[in-house]
């Protein structure tokens, strides 16, 4: 649920690159006369990343070039897209090098080392190839999604090529109990549209994001109790605070839905911890 920059090239310039690795003939001529047909599925992807209809796109709304199989695009995808020392390769890691700091698109946690479909190849294989479809994510998140893909409207990814403001929605409470730790939970501002709090909500659980969270904040956790037993062990409750909510809002410039941001803000918020819980 973060924004990165989409490719600054088309489905047809990736689609060239894969036919100079094929050695096919026929099918070489197979796709470079779905040229125009990748690029109209392309467009219809985009509109339908910025209208929210990515559920309504199926094989039938984004077909394929005349004499392409589904087979045929996976295999574009895994042999020529994705395989190392192919030409269309070049493309594969232009995406994964946009990556927003180079981490996964949809947890901003694990680094970013494989692209995912936004809309599966196994539904939709005319987009199998489209940049507009791959997106740089980290392994756990793409096994997490896998081919999963719903027709409910507020059951849609937010594309990260075309994500609208969503302003603050990651939250955490700590659990006032030792070893302290944390719960994480997306609440999307009651001022976003119905539908974009309903896929805030629902990207959250799909992802497994709260459970993700909650085990890769343990080290921070475990090093801010010891940085406060260290120097603020004499300090009362008030100036524990302060500081934590200073740690707070210096992360919250570099992101509101950072990680590290929320865990100094409910620990910041949690009387308990900072009256007794960091002492451990
Ligand atoms: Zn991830």
């Amino acid at each position: 649920m973060w924004s990165v920059e989409p490719p600054t090239f088309t489905v047809a310039e990736t689609a060239a690159l894969c036919v100079r690795g094929i050695n096919n003939r026929m099918l070489a001529d197979r796709v470079r006369a779905a040229r125009e047909v990748l690029t109209a599925n392309s467009e219809r992807l985009r509109q339908a990343a910025v209208d929210n209809s990515m559920h309504t796109l199926t094989e039938h709304s984004c077909p394929l070039g005349q004499g392409l199989s589904a087979k045929n695009m996976e295999w574009l995808y895994t042999s020529q897209l994705a395989r190392q020392g192919r030409p269309a390769r070049a493309h594969y890691d232009s995406i994964l090098r946009a990556a927003l700091h180079g981490l996964c698109s949809y947890c901003q946690y694990g680094a970013a080392k494989t692209l995912d479909h936004v809309v599966p190849k196994s539904r939709v294989p005319a987009l199998a190839i489209d940049p507009w479809n791959l997106v740089p994510c980290c392994g756990d998140c793409n096994h997490t999604l896998g081919n999963a893909h719903s027709d409910q409207p507020g059951e849609q990814l937010l594309h990260p090529y075309a994500m609208p403001p969503t302003g603050r929605w990651l939250f955490a409470r700590v659990r006032e109990q030792i070893p302290v730790t944390v719960e994480f939970r997306a609440e999307p501002a009651p001022s976003l549209t119905t539908l974009l709090q309903q896929r805030i909500r629902h990207q959250f659980e799909a992802l497994k994001l709260g459970a993700y969270f909650a085990r890769v904040v343990a080290q921070q956790l475990t090093t801010t109790s010891r940085i406060l037993l260290r120097h603020w062990t004499a300090a009362d409750h008030q100036t524990v605070r302060t500081y934590l909510r200073e740690l707070a809002e210096q992360e919250a410039l570099l992101d509101v839905n950072g990680r590290r941001a929320v865990v100094y803000e409910a620990l910041a918020d949690s009387d308990w911890y900072c009256h007794t819980g960091f002492r451990g």
